[in-house]
């Protein structure tokens, strides 16, 4: 068999998940959309089952897989519905719906009778992609009151820099955020990963952690406690020796500066490593620190074992999980945490 797994690591998600929680307060819905940011929404929703106060997900249909697994715990559809049939089966299945435009508050005036969800009613407090404008809060949530098919309204907003602890726009969303919503009861969210570890001041009655729950911290450089929950690793599977001088790979981009032995490894982009990776970005044989070299192919790459003579064909390597941090993956190959997960693909997933 192929030597390629994401192995799944369902403790450290519990682990993260209690983390968010009790560094935040009240209660948090665990962000499993995409796939539970490609780690398997369903065993992921099954491993919290007994933790977590709820679920976010992008839109109905991972809503739906979830309930078709058993999750009878609320989970929050944070697109909201499309349609009329969408807004019936949400409310069939007791699904929360986001309400951040127009179309969706007319959508349930025009519901028929009988349909009840509950809601969280987004407001756009600097993000500027979804929401209603701060002064279209008050009369939107009016508006959900009285069209008699809401249940409960939760007041959320959504951050656009939480991530960078220095620079105040998290401050200002957080004040135009309240400001608008000063005259409105009821319970409140703003915070996503990144604002449950370094902005308290946006902690209220819901959080809605995302990435820290697969152990990314989206915060720079903190030790933070949280726990890898993917290790994506795969062996060498073959071993070559190439002169100082050599070229390596597609396009040569990698030529030897001594004699060098190159560890072939079964994992390449198709299975959602990085093309972009440069030489250099850090990757674990064996538990020791080495070095990608030469260009990502689609099913393999080449690691530089020179320092490792022990090291040859079976050898374990991580390339990414708790012995190298997916940030630092990430940073090198100039994209984030999120979508590298994301993206794994091909491999064979293991969960324990
Ligand atoms: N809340 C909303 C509305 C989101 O769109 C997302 C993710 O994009 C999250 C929470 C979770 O964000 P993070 O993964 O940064 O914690």
């Amino acid at each position: 068999m192929r030597p390629a797994h994401a192995h799944i690591d369902l403790d450290a998600l519990r682990h993260n998940y209690r983390l968010a929680r009790s560094r935040h307060g009240g209660r948090a819905l665990a962000v499993v959309k995409a796939n539970a940011y490609g780690h398997g929404a369903i065993p992921c929703a099954q491993a919290l089952a007994d933790i977590a106060d709820g679920y976010a997900v992008a839109f109905l249909d991972e809503a739906l897989a979830l309930r078709a697994a058993g999750i009878t715990a609320p989970i929050l559809i944070l697109e909201g519905v499309f349609d009329a049939a969408e807004l019936a089966t949400a409310a069939a299945l007791q699904l929360w719906i986001v309400v951040h435009h127009e179309e969706q508050l007319r959508m349930l005036e025009a519901a028929p009778a009988g349909i009840s969800v509950e809601a969280w009613l987004k407001i756009n407090s600097g993000m500027n992609r979804a929401g209603f404008a701060p002064a279209d809060a008050l009369p939107a949530w009016q508006r959900l009151c009285h069209c008699g098919r809401v249940s409960n309204i939760t007041l959320m907003t959504h951050f656009a820099r939480a991530d960078e602890p220095h620079v105040l726009f998290t401050a200002s969303q957080i004040d135009t955020f309240e400001t608008a919503t000063a005259a409105i009861p009821g319970p409140r969210s703003l915070a996503n990963s990144a604002a449950v570890l370094g902005w308290p001041a946006a902690h209220r009655d819901w959080a809605r952690p995302g990435i820290l729950l697969y152990g990314a911290n989206p915060l720079p450089g903190a030790d933070d406690g949280l726990q890898a929950v993917m290790t994506l690793e795969s062996r060498v599977i073959a071993v070559r020796e190439i002169d100082a001088g050599a070229p390596l790979g597609y396009g040569a981009r990698f030529h030897a500066s001594r004699r060098t032995r190159v560890g072939l490894v079964a994992m390449g982009y198709a299975d959602g490593y990085p093309r972009s990776a440069p030489d250099g970005t850090p990757v674990a044989v064996d538990g020791a620190a080495s070095a990608l070299i030469g260009r990502v192919s689609m099913d393999m790459l080449t690691v530089d074992l020179t320092d490792l003579p022990a090291a040859g064909p079976g050898s374990r390597v991580e390339l990414w999980g708790p012995q190298v941090a997916i940030n630092r993956v990430a940073q090198a190959a100039g994209t984030i945490a999120y979508e590298l997960l994301c993206n794994v693909k091909r491999v064979g997933f293991e969960y324990h």
